[in-house]
C-alpha cells in the first residue's frame, strides 16, 4: 500500500483543463487551490473566479454537485505563492507553450515543498526539456500527467518519466491517481503527443484523408466510425468539433514540429500536414463547437454539414448503407474480410482506416509504448473506442490480417511505404497469434511478452478492465458458485486474488438487470445463504448498470393473463424482499455504479451500507412510465423524512418529507453519487469510491467490517406520518402545478398517489405506522394505476421507443 498522501493539490492555470482537474479533485474530497495569472483588472483572482463560475454551467458537468465550486481555493502567482508550499502534488496545466511553462517552472521553484511531486498536463510538450527548468532537487520528482477532455469523464491519464524522474514517484503517482480519482494510467515514453493522441489523432488525419480518397461525407463518415465501429458515438467529425478544432490543431502541429516531413525518421509524417479543410476552418475561426460551426453548424433544430468543395453548409443526418451496418456485426475475421473485399465505396473506407491503423500501431509500437496493452487502453480510454487497434486484429486472425495489410503496403494502398516490423510475421507473436496472452502483452522493444505492472493498489482491482486475448478471470465464472440460474449468480470470492470466500456476491445476470420475479427469488435465497453461513452479501455486477429497475416486460404476461391481482402478488413478493434485505441478521452491502433505477434505486436503499462509484445515477423513475415506486421506495422516503425529523430542532417531518416527493415525483436521477446522496437516496455514511474497478473490493470489506464490528439489523421501529394535513399541502401545490399547465392531469393524479402514500394516507398527523402499512398503500397505488389506460400508453411507449410518453 503506497504510504504517499495527498493533503492537498494545486494546479496552475485554470482553463479548460485546469479548472475541470481542480473540479474533479473536489469531487472526490481532495483539497485544491487553482492559480492562474493575476487579474489585469477587477479582483486578482478574477480569472480564477471567472474559471469556477464556469464550471457550474459547463456540460458534461465536471462537479458532482455545482455548489461544490465553492470549496476551490481561488489562488494567483502574485498573493498566493505560499500556498503551494501546503501541496504534495503541483498539477501544471497553463497554456501549450514551452517558454511560458518553464518561466512559471523558475517562478514557483522556491515555494514547492521538499517531498512534493510536480507534474505537467501537457499534451504533448518534451517532458524531459522542461524538467530542465527546474532546479536539481525537484527533477526527481518531476513527470508528465495527461489526462483527458473532459477529465472527470474520460478513463485516460498518461504518465510520463523523464531520465532524472525517481521510479518512486511515478509508482505513487499512479498509485493515487489509480485508487483517488479512478482513472486508467497507462506509463507513456517521452514522445511526441505521448500514445494516445499520438495514435488518435494519426487516425483522425487517416480518416479524414480516406474519407476524401472515398468521396464520402462527413454524416456519413461519423455514422460508420461512431457505434457501429465500437468507437465513441460521435464518430470522427463531431468529435473534433467538440474538441475544438484549434485544439486539435495544436496536437497536429506537435506533429508536424518533431515529426512533419524532414523532421525525423517517422515513415507517416506525410500524413501529419494540416487537411486543407481544416486549414480553411480555423482560418474563419470555425473552431468547432465552442464557436457554433465547424465540420458541423447547428442552425435551429437542424444540424448542417461542412461540403468541402464549396465550404459551405448543407443539410446533413445522412447515414451509412444498412449493408455495411450488417457486415459490422460479423464476427471480427469475417468483417475486415467482408469490409476489404466489398465493391462500395464506405466499406473500403472503413478498411482503408482500420488498416491504416493496424500499420501505424505496428510500426509505432517500439518507439512511443512500452506495451501493445498501453496502445489499446490508450484508444479505449482516451478515445471512447471498446476495443484497440491491436485488440480487433488480433481478435479478426493476426496473421491473416498482417499479410492484407502487407499486401495493401506493397500495392501502395497504404498511407506509408513503411513494411510491417519483422515481430509482425516471425517469433512469438505470430506463434502466439497476436500481441496478447496471458502472459502479458508485446512489448517490441524488449522482444518479449511483459505481464502488467504489479502495483499494490491493483490488488484493490478484483476484476479489472484487460485486454482481449490476456484472457484474464471473468466474474461471471471467477470464485466458487453457489447458485446460479438465468437470473442471478451467487458466488464467493474464494480464492480470487487470495480472497476468502466469507461474504456472498449477488451478481444480477438479467438484461439490464432488471428485477424479475426469478430475481427477487435469488436475492431471498441470497439473504438466507448469507445469513446461514457467511458475514455478509454484497449486490454487484461489472458493468455500468446496477439495475434499470423492476421488469415491467416479465410482468406484463400475467397481466394480461390474470389481471392486477397477479401483478400485486409479484409486487408484494418485492416488497417482502426488499425488507428481508434489510432486516437481513448479517449487513447487505449494495454496490452502485451507472444506472440504479426504480427497483435498482429500492435495493439499494433496502441495504444495510451502499458502496457506489463516483458515475453512479440514481433515482425513483416510475413516474415516467406513469407508476408509483412500488417496491419499497416511497416507504423509504416516509421513513428517512421522519428519521431525518427527529434529529431536527423542530421535528417537523414536512419539510424533509416534501424534498423526498419531489425527488419522486418529478422523477429525478442523481448525476453523479454525490448529487444522488443529496437527493437522498445515497447517506453521508455510505462510501463513494472513484475507481469502478475497486467497487467490489469496498463492498466486501465494508461487508466484513460491519459483520466483525458486531452488525444487528436495525430495529423494526413504527415511525410517525404527516398525515392527511401534509396531503392536503402537497395536493394544494399539486393543484397549482396542474393549473398553471406544468403538469398534465395524469401527472397530478400520480403526484397525488404518492404524496397520498409518503404522507401516509388519511391518517391524523404524528400518527405512527410501520412499513408493512406504507408498503400496502405503495402497491395498492401502483396497481390502480397499472389499470389506468393513461399509464398503460406510457409503459408501452417506454417499452417499443425506450422513450417517455408525455400524456
Ligand atoms: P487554456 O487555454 O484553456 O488555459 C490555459 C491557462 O493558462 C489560462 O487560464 C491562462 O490564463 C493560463 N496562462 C496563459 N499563459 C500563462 C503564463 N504565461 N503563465 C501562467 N499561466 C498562463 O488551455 P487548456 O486547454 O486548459 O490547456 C492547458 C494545458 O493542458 C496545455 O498544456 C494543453 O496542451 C493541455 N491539455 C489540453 C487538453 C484539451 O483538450 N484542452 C487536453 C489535455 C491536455
Amino acid at each position: 500500500m503506497s504510504r504517499f498522501q495527498v493533503k492537498k493539490v494545486a494546479v496552475l492555470g485554470a482553463g479548460v483543463m485546469g479548472a475541470q482537474i481542480a473540479a474533479h479533485l473536489v469531487n472526490l474530497k481532495i483539497p485544491v487551490v487553482l492559480f492562474d495569472l493575476p487579474a489585469k483588472e477587477g479582483p486578482k483572482n478574477g480569472i480564477v473566479i471567472k474559471a469556477i463560475e464556469g464550471l457550474k454551467k459547463l456540460k458534461p458537468a465536471p462537479l458532482g454537485v455545482p455548489e461544490d465550486a465553492a470549496l476551490i481555493q481561488q489562488a494567483n502567482y502574485e498573493e498566493h505563492m505560499d500556498v503551494l508550499k501546503e501541496c504534495d502534488l503541483i498539477i501544471e496545466a497553463i497554456a501549450e507553450r514551452m517558454d511560458w511553462k518553464t518561466d512559471l517552472y523558475h517562478k514557483i521553484a522556491p515555494f514547492i515543498a521538499d517531498n512534493a511531486i510536480v507534474a505537467s498536463n501537457t499534451s504533448g510538450l518534451s517532458i524531459t526539456k522542461l524538467s530542465e527548468a527546474l532546479p536539481e532537487a525537484i527533477k526527481p520528482r518531476f513527470c508528465g500527467i495527461h489526462f483527458f477532455n473532459p477529465p472527470r469523464y474520460m478513463t485516460l491519464v498518461e504518465l510520463i518519466n523523464t531520465p532524472t524522474t525517481e521510479p518512486r514517484v511515478l509508482d505513487d503517482l499512479e498509485a493515487f491517481v489509480t485508487s483517488g480519482l479512478g482513472k486508467g494510467v497507462i506509463r507513456a515514453h517521452d514522445t511526441p503527443n505521448f500514445i494516445a493522441n499520438r495514435v488518435g489523432i494519426a487516425s483522425m488525419l487517416a480518416t479524414i484523408k480516406e474519407a476524401e480518397t472515398f468521396g464520402l461525407s462527413y454524416d456519413v463518415v461519423d455514422d460508420l466510425t461512431g457505434k457501429k465501429l465500437g468507437r465513441a458515438s460521435s464518430g470522427t467529425f463531431r468529435t473534433a468539433d467538440v474538441v475544438g478544432l484549434d485544439t486539435m490543431a495544436h496536437v497536429i502541429k506537435t506533429l508536424q514540429d518533431n515529426l512533419g516531413p524532414g523532421k525525423t525518421e517517422d515513415p507517416f509524417s506525410d500524413i501529419y500536414g494540416t487537411p486543407p479543410v481544416l486549414a480553411k476552418l480555423l482560418e474563419s475561426k470555425s473552431l468547432g463547437q465552442k464557436t457554433g460551426a465547424g465540420f458541423y453548424k447547428k442552425v435551429g433544430r437542424d444540424i448542417l454539414r461542412l461540403d468541402p468543395e464549396s465550404m459551405d453548409y448543407v443539410p446533413g443526418g445522412a447515414k451509412a448503407n444498412e449493408v455495411v451496418g450488417r457486415m459490422l456485426k460479423k464476427p471480427a475475421g469475417e468483417r475486415l474480410k467482408l469490409l476489404r473485399e466489398a465493391e462500395g465505396a464506405e466499406p473500403r473506407f472503413l478498411w482503408a482506416i482500420l488498416r491504416d491503423q493496424f500499420h501505424y500501431a505496428a510500426v509505432h509500437l517500439e518507439s512511443i509504448a512500452e506495451t501493445a496493452r498501453d496502445i489499446d487502453f490508450a484508444m479505449r480510454w482516451g478515445f471512447g473506442a471498446k476495443q484497440g487497434p491491436f485488440e480487433l486484429w488480433q481478435q479478426a486472425g493476426w496473421l491473416q490480417v498482417a499479410n492484407w495489410i502487407k499486401e495493401d503496403i506493397d500495392a501502395g494502398k497504404a498511407l506509408s511505404m513503411a513494411p510491417l516490423p519483422d515481430w509482425v510475421f516471425k517469433g512469438p507473436v505470430a506463434d502466439a497469434g497476436g500481441v496478447h496472452t496471458p502472459e502479458g502483452s508485446w512489448s517490441a522493444s524488449a522482444k518479449k511478452f511483459v505481464p502488467k505492472r504489479q502495483l499494490a493498489v491493483y490488488q484493490r482491482q478484483f476484476f479489472p478492465e484487460d485486454v482481449l486475448g490476456s484472457k484474464a478471470p471473468s466474474f461471471t465464472t471467477a470464485g466458487t458458485t453457489l447458485h446460479e440460474d438465468d437470473a442471478i449468480r451467487l458466488w464467493t470470492l474464494d480464492g480470487v486474488n487470495g480472497e476468502a470466500g466469507d461474504v456472498v456476491i449477488a451478481s444480477i445476470k438479467t438484461k439490464m438487470h432488471a428485477i424479475s420475479p426469478d430475481v427477487v427469488e435469488g436475492l431471498a435465497m441470497a439473504v438466507d445463504l448469507a445469513e446461514a453461513s457467511y458475514k455478509g452479501l454484497v449486490i454487484w455486477s461489472n458493468d455500468e448498470m446496477f439495475s434499470a429497475g423492476a421488469d415491467l416486460q416479465a410482468m406484463l404476461p400475467a397481466f394480461m393473463m390474470a389481471g392486477v391481482s397477479a401483478v400485486e402478488g409479484a409486487e408484494a413478493e418485492m416488497q417482502r424482499v426488499m425488507l428481508k434485505l434489510r432486516y437481513s441478521a448479517v449487513p447487505v452491502v449494495s454496490a452502485v455504479r451507472g444506472l440504479a433505477l426504480g427497483g435498482g434505486c429500492e435495493m439499494a436503499v433496502y441495504s444495510a451500507k451502499r458502496v457506489a462509484a463516483m458515475e453512479s445515477y440514481i433515482g425513483l423513475v416510475e413516474v415516467g412510465v406513469g407508476l408509483v415506486p412500488g417496491a419499497g421506495g416511497l416507504t423509504y422516503i416516509a421513513r428517512r423524512a421522519a428519521e431525518n425529523a427527529a434529529t431536527s430542532t423542530n421535528k417537523d417531518i414536512l419539510p424533509f418529507l416534501t424534498e423526498g416527493f419531489t425527488a419522486a415525483a418529478m422523477a429525478k436521477v442523481g448525476t453523479s453519487a454525490i448529487e444522488s446522496r443529496k437527493i437522498g437516496y445515497l447517506l453521508d455514511s455510505d462510501v463513494i469510491v472513484p475507481n469502478k474497478d475497486e467497487l467490489l473490493f469496498v463492498a466486501v470489506n465494508e461487508a466484513r467490517a460491519l459483520f466483525n464490528s458486531g452488525y444487528r439489523a436495525p430495529h423494526k421501529r413504527p415511525f410517525p406520518v404527516v398525515g392527511r394535513n401534509g396531503l392536503a399541502t402537497i395536493t394544494g401545490q399539486l393543484v397549482n402545478m396542474r393549473d398553471g399547465g406544468f403538469i398534465s392531469a395524469h401527472d397530478f393524479n400520480i403526484g397525488r398517489l404518492i404524496a397520498s402514500v409518503v404522507c401516509g394516507g388519511d391518517v391524523d398527523a404524528g400518527t405512527l405506522v410501520n412499513e408493512e402499512y406504507l408498503m400496502t398503500l405503495e402497491r395498492k397505488a401502483f396497481c390502480s394505476l397499472l389499470e389506468h389506460p393513461k399509464t398503460q400508453e406510457r409503459i408501452m411507449g417506454m417499452m417499443s421507443t425506450g422513450k417517455p410518453v408525455r400524456n
